[in-house]
């Protein structure tokens, strides 16, 4: 059996990230640039105001002088050719151009009115250059405005807007399906038989890989047979690059996964690993019609396929779109943690202000508790983690 940092190891040891594509700005959101981007337009593009009020030439606009308001200069109108000849001022708003011959603006609220606005009264001291936002001072053409391995966030993706961009390239996302398996399952919306249960996983981990910002994710379902695992194992690794599947990788008389996908060309990497929930984990990696394809079978308890997940298939998933893989964070155990057992332990729990509290059953099938949690912690086998201890906390 393999320790979980092995497991995770010869995962990522087969992922690299996907080829890149280009995909509309918002499209982007959250994946990972796949080259630098240069600036092609300055910005600001032009000289312009930063304040509503009125450009002046600053030698002519000590405190008291009096200036004649020669014109309007509102953002988004040209530039009619307005200039200041000396002792004149021009009405201007945020963003308008700067006219040809002004050095400074005053703003409104430091300005007398008189006649009507046709003179104006400086009323307090002006510095050379004075809210004017000159053009090129935030970003010159040519300067490198994301990098190969930036992530897109929605700052970046304004500033490719800023640049006239309508698409970016980008790291591709995987299409990733995911394969329920199980006769005694059945889709909520429909009546319940003795002994059935609703399909709650497939719905889950469609929302674990939709989480991790993947649009390209579909359920599909399949009994617990040969034949059915192995058409729908075939038909999946032709239209997915990743492949999630709950359920059947156990010992079980019912359990198809791992030799379908024997048949399927795919055997599995490795099988099992030494954690508890999820044991009966597999991987298979490698090609099908000459693309590279990932499986991933997660125990069928809902639990064992949600820490599994977390575990060992968001890296990857992670890997393959290029990004650095989720951070730990620190927080302080409230109440005691033991491990009896022989396997590494994740206890589930809620993470609050730094301090994470166990909750509910921690059996591999409690679905409540785990909806109450939200981080997880490991304990070894034979640990005894005393309250107030400070721990890793995978979220
Ligand atoms: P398995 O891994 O197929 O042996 O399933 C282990 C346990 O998880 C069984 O009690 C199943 O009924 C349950 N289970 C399997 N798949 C699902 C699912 N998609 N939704 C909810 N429970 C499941
Ligand atoms: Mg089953």
């Amino acid at each position: 059996m393999m320790e979980v940092n092995q497991a995770l190891e010869q995962v990522l040891g087969t992922v690299n990230r996907l080829p890149a594509c280009g995909v509309p700005l918002l499209g982007a959101l959250g994946n990972v640039a796949a080259r630098d981007v240069l600036a092609s337009v300055a910005l600001p593009g032009f000289d312009n105001s930063a304040m509503d009020g009125y450009a002046v030439r600053a030698e002519d606009a000590a405190r008291g002088a009096i200036l004649s308001c020669v014109g309007e200069q509102a953002a988004g109108v040209r530039n009619v050719g307005l200039s200041l000849g000396k002792g004149e001022a021009v009405r201007i708003f945020t963003g308008g151009q700067i006219p040809v011959g002004a050095d400074a603006v005053v703003m409104q609220e430091d300005v007398r009115l008189h006649d009507g606005g046709a003179r104006v009264e400086v009323a307090d001291d002006v510095e050379l250059g004075q809210f004017i936002r000159r053009r090129g001072s935030d970003l010159c053409p040519g300067q490198v405005i994301l990098r190969s391995g930036d992530v897109v966030n929605a700052a970046r993706i304004g500033l490719l807007a800023s640049q006239g961009r309508v698409q970016v390239d980008v790291v591709s996302d995987p299409v990733v399906a995911v394969l329920t398996t199980g006769n005694e399952l059945v889709s909520p919306g429909v009546r319940l038989a003795e002994g059935q249960l609703y399909n709650s996983n497939a719905p889950m981990l469609e929302a674990l890989v939709r989480a991790e910002g993947i649009a390209g994710v579909s359920a599909s379902h399949c009994r617990d047979d040969k034949l059915d695992t192995v058409t729908c194992l075939k038909r999946l690794t032709t239209e997915a690059d990743v492949v999630i599947v709950s359920g059947g990788v156990s010992v079980g008389d019912h359990d198809w996964v791992k030799p379908a996908l024997e048949e399927v060309g795919l055997p599995p990497v490795f099988w099992r690993v030494r954690m508890k929930p999820g044991k009966p984990f597999l991987f298979a990696h490698g090609n099908v019609g000459g693309r590279e394809r990932w499986v991933f079978g997660l125990p069928g308890n809902p639990v064992s396929s949600f820490v599994t997940f977390l575990l060992l298939v968001r890296p990857a998933l992670r890997a393959l779109r290029g990004l650095s893989l989720a951070s730990d964070v620190v927080g302080v155990v409230t109440e005691r943690l033991d491990n009896a057992g022989d396997r590494p332990l994740y206890v589930r729990g809620q993470y609050s202000h730094g301090s994470f509290a166990p909750v509910g059953l921690q059996r591999s099938d409690a679905l409540f508790s785990l909806s109450l949690s939200d981080g997880l912690v490991r304990v070894e086998p034979g640990e005894v983690i005393p309250p107030g201890s400070k721990k890793a906390i995978l979220m």
